[in-house]
């Protein structure tokens, strides 16, 4: 069932990109794989999914022991996408490619600290709050560009892009407002040369949604129900 799920979202990711002249290369499945066991977790891997989103990292930690060894080290890529306080920074900079959940210079700062001990430079992203409803956690929109320019000063960071949920609507067509403002954010923030590079990534788009969010310029869709269940 999963290997089916997998081949469909990547059909309807290739439908998706047709409508608007994207080349679906440029975007990423992760699974997130909270609450999935190990064994569901190398059904997707076998389906050729390397990209692993995890929520808490005691949850990672544990997964990360028992797949490890069957997969090549360098293959899996863990991304953090639940909200990190800052006394678990140290075990997610140890295991994590990227921590898309930040969203506090506070925390920011806690991860450079640590990168900088391990001689790390930590892929983040900024998880904004494009809508009140959808999550407590994320920064507000007219804060991102101010948080972005503070983030410079830390050199053992990479900022990757800007995270969002939407809120969940029955029709996804109602979300796309959320994706766009995430996408303008981002332009934004790139014509202003806050940080002296390009972010080129957006993770936006979840099982009920991801094919509007790919309309809107996702580049990462994270996707957990749409994977694991029927
Ligand atoms: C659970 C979760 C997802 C996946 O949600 P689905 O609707 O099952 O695809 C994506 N992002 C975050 C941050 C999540 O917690």
């Amino acid at each position: 069932m999963i290997r089916e799920n997998i081949l469909r979202i990547r059909e309807q990711i290739v439908s998706a990109c047709s409508k608007i002249n994207r080349d679906p290369a440029e975007i990423t499945i992760v699974a997130v794989t909270k609450n999935r066991s190990p064994a569901q977790i190398k059904e997707a891997i076998g389906a050729g999914i390397y990209d692993i989103g995890e929520n808490r990292v005691q949850e990672a930690a544990v997964k990360f022991k028992d797949l490890q060894p069957a997969i090549s080290d360098s293959q899996l890529r863990w991304h953090m996408v639940g909200h990190l306080q800052t006394n678990k920074v140290k075990e997610t900079v140890k295991m994590f490619v990227c921590i898309q959940s930040v969203d506090s210079l506070r925390l920011a700062e806690e991860i450079n600290k640590q990168a900088a001990k391990m001689g790390k430079v930590q892929n983040i992203m900024l998880e904004v709050k494009t809508s009140p409803e959808a999550t407590k956690f994320g920064l507000k929109p007219q804060e991102v560009l101010a948080t972005t320019q503070g983030l410079t000063r830390f050199k053992n960071l990479k900022i990757l892009g800007l995270m969002t949920i939407a809120p969940w609507f029955d029709d996804a067509e109602q979300a796309r407002p959320y994706f766009r403002q995430l996408r303008q954010l981002r332009d934004e923030i790139n014509s202003s040369s806050a940080i002296g590079y390009r972010m080129a990534d957006l993770s936006m788009g979840m099982t009920d949604d991801f094919t509007v969010a790919i309309e809107e310029g996702s580049t990462m869709v994270r996707l957990g129900r749409a994977i694991f269940e029927d």
